[in-house]
């Protein structure tokens, strides 16, 4: 049985879950502007107010840099921080891929997602649909700029 099972974690996890959100609210990485970005997508999510844009520099098919900015509710800027800090780095293959398996979670479905890392932290979320607008928001941003990207 894994930890985020056994009811005895419980409490625990979704404490330690919050705590991952608040430090990526009050810290929030990747956070500003690019000089030189490839593209910039601004997104809104207007049941809840939250704005973002996140820009992406790809070079060599890889997510080189990536900075965000915007305003909104602790879950979708902790989402934010979280998302650009996973994918720096990664193929735009993997950040793909990263993103789908978020959204896999996010909609309940059962499996182990230890491989999504902080970003665990919004599985809880999944049981409030308005929230999940929130959690989404950023992935949306990323995605929509993948898609640009890619020939
Ligand atoms: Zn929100």
């Amino acid at each position: 049985m894994s930890l985020e099972h056994d009811p005895r974690y419980a409490v625990n996890l979704n404490e330690l879950y919050k705590q991952v959100l608040m430090d990526h609210f009050a810290r929030p990485r990747n956070k500003g502007r690019l000089d030189e970005a490839d593209f910039t997508v601004h997104l809104e999510n207007p049941t809840c107010g939250d704005t973002i844009e996140v820009q992406l520099k790809v070079r060599d098919g890889r997510v080189e840099e990536v900075r965000w900015q915007g305003h909104g509710c602790s879950i979708s800027m902790a989402s934010a921080s979280m998302t650009t800090q996973a994918i720096k780095g990664k193929t735009l293959a993997e950040a793909a891929q990263f993103l789908s398996r978020c959204r896999a979670m996010i909609k309940g479905e059962p499996g182990d997602y230890k491989e999504l890392g902080e970003l665990q932290a919004l599985s809880g979320v999944a049981k409030f649909p308005v929230r999940v607008k929130c959690a989404t928001l950023a992935w949306n941003a990323v995605e929509e700029g993948l898609k640009r990207v890619q020939p």
